[in-house]
């Protein structure tokens, strides 16, 4: 039986509808599954993930998406770069541990980042420009160690102030709060705490200082250790140790941006 004239036009119409869609769906970036076209439309959250990145092109009619490069609010973590592992050596320079640290982190291939402090880079500044020589990185430990929490203001910013030139900041005994970040950012510094504390300044023991570093060893962890503060003997054997356990389960050791 013939179509009716107006039937036959809603079928066409139908047709060419559905053509649409198809070829739309067909020139879509997002082909395989068109769910995403809408998805990728919206504000990207969170963490990407590794690969192809995504740059989704934005309808002329809504505002620009914003790059899909939104990481978590800046805390004291680095995003990880694959298998790599942060060590941080605070307290220093001091003038009998900080070479023998050096001398195993070369040993090992490995940069790290000194948190030092004014007043040792005032007694040892040869000390303090050897580690950056030799590929490593300084961080603003203040410059004479005070819990920065019980100081004015005007004290606080003295002690940054006194402390090394560098874009990170980290907060003696962790002692920090809002106001203390917001003053480091003011000098240009990103506040930087740890993942991992070994405790190796209450001298438990080099197995005990390497035990901690091989159960938080994990891809872009920040570890605490120190080359300054008292007899770092311990703390040389456990880094010797972990440095080769870690190195064997694939990890890089790097420096952090300061
Ligand atoms: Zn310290």
């Amino acid at each position: 039986m013939p179509l009716h004239p107006v039937r036959l036009g809603c079928v066409i119409v139908a047709a060419a509808i559905a053509a649409g869609v198809v070829a739309q769906i067909a020139t879509s970036p997002h082909s395989a599954t068109p769910g995403n076209h809408y998805l990728a439309s919206r504000p990207v959250t969170g963490q990407r993930p590794t690969g192809r990145p995504s740059h989704p092109k934005p309808a002329p009619t809504t505002a620009p998406v914003p790059r899909s490069t939104t990481r978590p609010a800046a805390t004291n973590n680095q995003a990880p770069k694959g298998k790599v592992i942060y060590f941080t050596f605070d307290d220093g320079p001091q003038r009998t541990w900080t070479p023998i640290v050096l001398s195993v982190l070369a040993k090992h291939h490995a940069k790290a980042t000194f948190f030092q402090l004014g007043i040792q880079i005032a007694e040892l500044p040869d000390l303090a420009a050897r580690v950056r020589a030799e590929g490593h990185t300084i961080g603003n430990h203040t410059y004479d160690h005070k819990s920065l929490t019980t100081l004015t203001p005007a004290k606080v910013r003295w002690e940054i102030e006194h402390g090394p030139k560098s874009t990170c900041f980290r907060p003696p005994s962790r002692e920090t709060n809002a106001q203390i970040a917001a003053t480091a950012a003011a000098y240009g510094m990103r506040q930087i705490l740890w993942d991992v504390d070994t405790k190796d300044w209450s001298e438990p023991g080099a197995a005990s200082i390497e035990s901690a570093i091989m159960h938080g060893a994990r891809p872009g962890a920040i570890i605490l250790v120190h080359d300054g503060g008292g007899d770092r003997s311990q703390t040389v054997a456990a880094l010797d140790r972990s440095l080769t356990r870690l190195a064997r389960n694939g990890y890089r050791f790097i420096s952090l941006p300061c």
